[in-house]
């Protein structure tokens, strides 16, 4: 049985929301005084050790109970930098222990009632429902594949409520029509391309018409990023409800961190309403990003696995999380991120056959300048029979100075920038043409991705990062004009 997590952070158990009777806080002080030590477990109710390689995934500063997040890195947590990313740890236990195959089962947020109460007495009951000379006999003298069965069938109905049933299965969408003209050309086979329009960051938003004036004839959809570096900007949906009477078709991002499970069917259902179908589910930024004061750090209600998993069930079940069956159910298409360069690509791998088998139908990925690494991580998709389950847009950025280029590489979790890289943006500062070799670099980028197309890469997905008018040039020079493309009349 492995014990304490190497170079874990201590952190306090959660209390029980109210008094329990004594018998409960008893076994709760047994099962605490046990279970810290060895598992570093916080006591949050809805024990999930036998998943999670026997390390508690709710040290994790996000408390993301289905995975690392985009800034996992195998040294340190992005948030913390004082301690290792648990996530991380998780992922290389369970590799070593060839238990990875459990990381994959979608697992459920904490039913917040049960935080900081005993997990045991559910575990006791479960065995007592299934005969105590059953699970004694089922547990110590049949061969592995009986207590295998018998171990799942005490513990599995503990971690997986009946509200939430989570498995580690692909489910196809249960639709035929494609429901937005993004999933339309992706289905068809096509190139495609998508960009980022900033959000603007105060009540005028002439600017962000203009961008988007700019942009939708190169493209088959416009993100709006929802709040990135947790700093407010315009809403993510009002920007897609703009876009769409602009004659664009919007891609809705959705970040956890500013979100409950009752805030996000909410919110996904009014989208639904107002035309908006692409629907990009992301953790989000942590909170340590925004500007001071900042909000809380620690936890979020639900992770981006989670989100995928309840919005598909809501489309392809008619279910609400808790359950509740709702008459007409709306239709996304459904997105997510994925980070081939965040920790190992095996790892990252893994990460992204869990959320395609909790619903992502596309990907959009962070941003590439190394497509031989690319390539590493697309070899380890494929390893997994799962590049036929999802499209995946290169996530693409025109570098336009050499500070952007070392904020990339130092400060943007999961991105890192080459050294020739950045040896041809230090000399092109120094004569002065820094963003015509950013061009040029991202235009070689696009010719070397696009090998790829059929092969895993779908398109691309442009970031321009406030750079919006370079993304005609880079659609047209980097030969990815969408199909019946026309010209935009010239300005007179
Ligand atoms: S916040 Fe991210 S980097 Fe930090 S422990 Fe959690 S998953 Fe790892």
């Amino acid at each position: 049985m492995p014990g304490f997590t190497p170079g874990r952070r201590w952190q306090p158990p959660y209390s029980p929301f109210k008094r329990e009777p004594f018998n409960r806080r008893a076994l709760a002080s047994l099962e605490k005084a046990i279970k810290g030590p060895l598992f570093g477990c916080r006591m949050c109710g809805n024990c999930l050790l036998q998943e999670t390689a026997f390390i508690c995934p709710m040290e994790c500063p996000k408390g993301l109970r289905n995975g690392p997040c985009g800034g996992a890195t195998s040294e340190y947590c992005y948030v913390d930098e004082t301690r290792p990313c648990i996530w991380y740890k998780i992922y290389e236990r369970s590799f070593t222990m060839g238990r990875e195959h459990r990381l994959l089962e979608v697992l459920p947020p904490l039913d917040w009632e049960k935080a900081g109460t005993e997990t045991w007495g559910d575990v006791f009951t479960r065995i007592k429902e299934i005969g105590i000379g059953k699970v004694v006999t089922g547990l110590l003298f049949k061969p592995a594949s009986v207590r295998n069965v018998m171990w799942e069938s005490i513990f599995k109905p503990v971690r997986q409520p009946d509200w939430w049933q989570g498995d580690d299965q692909y489910h196809a969408p249960k639709y035929s029509e494609t429901v937005s003209e993004l999933e339309r050309r992706l289905k068809a086979g096509e190139f495609v391309v998508t960009a980022e329009v900033a959000p603007p960051l105060s009540a005028k938003t002439d600017k962000m018409f203009r961008n988007i004036e700019a942009v939708k004839p190169y493209v088959a959809a416009i993100n709006f990023t929802d709040n990135p570096s947790a700093t407010p900007r315009t809403a993510s949906w009002a920007c897609s409800v703009m876009v769409i009477k602009q004659g664009a078709e919007p891609v809705m991002q959705i970040a956890a961190r500013d979100r409950t499970r009752v805030g996000l069917q909410s919110e996904v259902l009014g989208a639904y309403d107002l035309g908006i179908r692409n629907i990009f589910c992301v953790s989000g930024d942590s909170m340590k990003m925004a500007p001071a004061p900042r909000g809380r750090m620690d936890i979020v209600d639900i992770d981006s696995v989670q989100m995928l998993w309840i919005l598909r069930r809501m489309r392809d079940e008619g279910k609400y999380m808790d359950g509740r069956e709702m008459k007409t159910p709306p239709r996304y298409f459904l997105g997510a991120a994925a980070s081939p360069f965040a920790s190992e690509p095996k790892f990252q791998a893994l990460r992204e056959h869990k959320k395609i088998d909790a619903g992502a139908q596309f990907f959009q990925t962070n941003l590439v300048f190394d497509v031989d690494l690319m390539e590493i991580w697309l070899n380890e998709l494929a390893k997994r029979n799962i590049l036929d389950k999802v499209y995946i847009l290169i996530g693409i950025t025109p570098l336009k100075t050499l500070k952007m280029a070392k904020y990339m590489n130092n400060e943007v979790p999961g991105v890192t920038v080459p050294d020739s890289i950045m040896k041809r943006m230090e000399e092109a500062d120094k004569a002065g043409n820094a963003q015509e070799e950013g061009v040029a670099i991202a235009l070689e980028l696009i010719a070397k991705i696009k090998k790829f197309s059929g092969q895993g890469v779908s398109g691309l997905h442009i970031m321009p990062v406030g750079w919006e008018e370079v993304v005609p040039r880079i659609v047209s020079e980097g030969g990815v004009l969408p199909k019946g493309f026309v010209a935009p009349a010239p300005k007179v």
